[in-house]
């Protein structure tokens, strides 16, 4: 027999955490942080026997879905005696977070999920899906044990520049998947099903559109960890004649993708800038191999000034005061590539405030990390669930609107899959 409990996610996004029990053996599937969490916040792990102490010979172990904050958040906390999974280039990737933000993960894992290649964990047999998502090497999972087929989504969309796997997915799917477990992130209070995010071929045609009509720098907001964003914004300012500047963090980040055909230090028109807080963490911890690896590719205040015309800058909200000294503020444009709710937050809006003093104009250039609805109706009728189970999403009770056979599950709820 299979039991499924949520421990969060039945009725928001964040804070992904599911726990599985093959006959008394069990397995959990992300531990993540609420998305409303403020970022000194202590938050508690589900509670998930074993997970925190590791003295539960019933845990078979935790396995992170994708480097999503939501997703891996709370792992920080889970005992090094827990064997965790997760993809090779993720564990990388946060390993890179961990020497720049305090929202990093250097952990040790047990294994590594590997596109379509199964593995066994205890009683369950785990088939990881490399899947279409903001993060870099995010996977949905098929979980079977108990003599029951699962399909967790994880995050997943149809429109970046992974969307091949996501096709790949609806040609050939999984067969016989008793449930569904999957994420509606668009599935909101106020949806009705056919909106769309602007895929990332649009948004770097938009991005190329204004790098040109830009006098100034073109300042751009994005995450690091958003591979395919960075991809978007490396060609979209090759496009429009300009170079490229990551920050450190950046270009230490791409490196860790171990993935050459991401832009990084030493490709076409790449350049590399240290700001005054990363220079301090290189110099705090001697990290001086990160400096050295980018030397030839550094780029310094003076000539971000006079070639500003010429350049897309990463840019942060931390950076404003830095960059307004250098002077670099002048006729620039800040291009906004994340999710828009981050500018209602009161650091956002102190963000937009700046902004507005110095006379800097902000415009939108983003695509969704997740799915539409209508590309979630298609998982849906490929994968031909006996239930859909929704997760991950601010109106989980509005599935059955848009999905055939939906079963609505609490979170802390134990049911049978
Ligand atoms: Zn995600």
């Amino acid at each position: 027999m299979l039991k499924i409990r949520i421990h969060r996610g039945a009725k928001e996004i964040g804070g992904n955490c599911i726990e599985l029990d093959a006959d008394g053996v069990r397995l959990v599937l992300d531990v993540g942080r609420p998305l409303n969490a403020a970022m000194d916040a202590k938050i508690p792990l589900p509670s998930v026997s074993g997970l925190d102490n590791g003295d539960d010979p019933t845990l078979a172990g935790l396995v992170i879905s994708h480097p999503h904050q939501d997703h891996y958040g709370l792992a920080d906390q889970v005992s090094p005696k827990v064997p965790i999974y997760i993809g090779e280039a993720a564990h990388r990737i946060l390993r890179e977070s961990a020497f720049f933000t305090p929202s990093g993960l250097d952990c040790t894992p047990a294994g590594f999920l590997q596109n379509r290649k199964p593995f066994a964990v205890g009683p369950f047999r785990l088939t990881p899906f490399l899947n279409d998502h903001s993060a870099f090497d995010a996977y949905s999972l098929l979980i079977e044990a108990g003599g029951r087929r699962v399909f967790y989504t994880g995050d997943i969309r149809a429109h970046g520049r992974k969307a091949a796997l996501f096709k790949k997915l609806l040609s050939s799917p999984p067969k016989n998947i008793h449930v569904l477990l999957m994420e509606g992130t668009h599935v909101r209070p106020d949806s009705d099903g056919s909106e769309k995010s602007p895929t990332e071929d649009e948004v770097e045609k938009a991005c190329v559109e204004t790098f040109k009509a830009t006098r100034g720098a073109v300042l751009a907001c994005y995450s690091a960890q958003n591979i395919d964003c960075l991809v978007t914004l490396y060609r979209a300012a090759i496009q429009s004649g300009r170079d490229f500047v990551m920050d450190l963090y950046t270009a230490c980040i791409a490196k860790a993708t171990g993935n050459k055909s991401i832009p990084q230090p030493g490709w076409d028109r790449v350049r590399v800038y240290l700001p005054n807080s990363q220079r301090s963490k290189v110099m705090k911890h001697g990290a001086f191999e990160r400096t050295d690896a980018v030397k030839l590719y550094r780029i310094y205040p003076k000539e971000l000034v006079q070639r500003r015309h010429e350049l897309v800058v990463t840019f942060r909200q931390s950076l404003g005061s830095e960059f307004k000294s250098a002077g670099l503020l002048a006729e620039a444009q800040v291009v906004w590539s994340l999710w828009d709710g981050y500018l209602k937050q009161p650091k956002g809006k102190e963000f937009l405030e700046f902004l507005e003093r110095n006379h800097v104009p902000l415009v939108h250039h983003h695509s969704s990390g997740h799915a539409s609805i209508e590309d979630l109706k298609k998982l849906v009728t490929a994968l031909n669930p006996g239930c859909v189970v929704p997760i991950h999403s601010f109106a989980t009770d509005r599935f059955a609107k848009f999905f055939p056979r939906v079963t609505q599950h609490a979170d802390g709820e134990w049911w049978e899959g």
